[in-house]
């Protein structure tokens, strides 16, 4: 049979250079497909959802904007960034919102760096920063995590190793506070002395898509030190808490110089009506927060222990999720949950094939991830 035209059309080679090196996003498990097999028996503990879902307000305000949804959105989202501004007492105009904060992450790399610059990062940094960087061109500068034995971080960031990192070539720095795929965090006192290293023409992007569900002692947020320093970016998530993650709404915190130069790249509509509406509703449901974050404390704090007494030991962790140090491969437990209809998180893709992550989901659904695990 002939070549069809089709099989010597090579798309990658017409591709930008630094995209054709990236790979597609591997989206795990074909969710979708399992739930059509399985119906409600599978315990979804992969992708760091909350259980208890959105706040009802959001629901109503979500459905009362359906019926606008004929309409483009607001491209500036002024009623949500309003609301934001008031909440966390911070000017408008330093604030940028996005379609998830996923896709702030990789606008900063776009904006920010090239192939001139490197972007520097921890070794079990969150998954998109590599991206970010690679999607960008730019040179990717991984620094060695803290040793599993780290008492107070394991595999956390290394800040000062981070900080000695960054050369003059540097654009951008992104630290996790909580990270994931870590749980780890690190505490104010530390990311001050951090920003005191790093020189003003380097951004230092702190992604706290996890805020909301911080208690630690000495840790609050890296907000309070953006008056000191205008190169601090803050990004943060309505996906974790907020429980909006389908919705896709994000928000980030900047100098408005680098709002600025973010709305120049910004597709205009990028946060949809419905997710605009919803966000805002559950931005004002105080009530419905913290009984998310009282649920999940108490929830992360049960399903460690229980794990323990089973003999699977896990990182601290300010998060809603805990990640498994077997100390030994982990592909087999995790095929062993996943044959119980328990879905937890592989991660060799971080090169932490010894771990798994699992999400805080409800008790039944826990339960279930211990009364199938061997
Ligand atoms: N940052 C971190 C650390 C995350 O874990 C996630 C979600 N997995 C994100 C950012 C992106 O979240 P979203 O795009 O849903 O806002």
């Amino acid at each position: 049979m002939s070549a069809r035209p089709d099989d010597s059309f090579d798309a990658a080679k017409l591709a930008n250079p630094a995209i054709a090196a990236l790979r597609a996003y591997d989206p795990g498990h074909d969710l979708p497909a399992l739930r059509q097999r399985f119906g409600v028996r599978i315990a979804e503990l992969g992708s760091n959802e909350n259980p208890l879902g959105p706040s009802p307000r959001a629901l109503d305000a979500m459905h009362a904007a359906l019926a606008d949804s004929f309409r483009y959105p607001d491209p500036r989202g002024a009623s949500l960034k309003a609301a934001l501004s008031r909440h966390l007492g911070v000017d408008v105009a330093r604030i940028a919102l996005g379609n998830g904060s996923h896709e702030l992450l990789m606008m900063l790399a776009q904006c920010f760096a090239d192939a001139q610059h490197s972007v520097v990062f921890s070794q079990y940094g969150f998954a998109v920063f590599p991206i970010a960087t690679a999607a960008a061109g730019a040179r990717p500068v991984r620094v060695p995590a803290l040793p599993h034995d780290h008492s107070t971080a394991p595999l956390g960031h290394d800040l000062a190793a981070i900080a000695a990192a960054v050369r003059g070539d540097t654009r951008l720095v992104y630290l996790a506070n909580p990270n994931n795929p870590t749980g780890t965090w690190f505490d104010d006192a530390a990311l001050e002395a951090f920003l005191a290293r790093v020189p003003r023409d380097v951004l230092v992007v702190v992604d706290e898509a996890y805020h909301e569900y911080v208690d630690a002692p000495g840790l609050t947020t890296a907000l309070r030190f953006a008056a000191d320093h205008p190169n601090l970016v803050v990004a943060r998530t309505f996906s974790k808490a907020y429980a909006l993650a389908g919705l896709r709404v994000g928000y980030l915190v900047a100098h408005p110089g680098v709002v600025a130069v973010l709305e120049r790249l910004r597709e205009s509509f990028n946060v949809n009506g419905i997710a605009l509406a919803g966000a805002e509703a559950a931005l004002a449901d105080r009530e419905h927060l913290a009984r998310v974050r009282a649920f999940n404390a108490g929830e992360r704090r049960w399903l460690a222990d229980a794990l323990a007494a089973r003999g699977y030991a896990s990182l601290p962790s300010q998060t809603n999720f805990l990640l498994l140090d077997l100390g030994r491969d982990a592909a087999e437990l995790e095929n062993h949950w996943f044959q119980h209809g328990v879905i937890v998180r592989p991660m060799g893709g971080y090169g932490l094939p010894q771990a798994l992550r699992i999400s805080v989901g409800s008790r039944v659904e826990n339960q279930r991830l211990l009364d199938a695990s061997p």
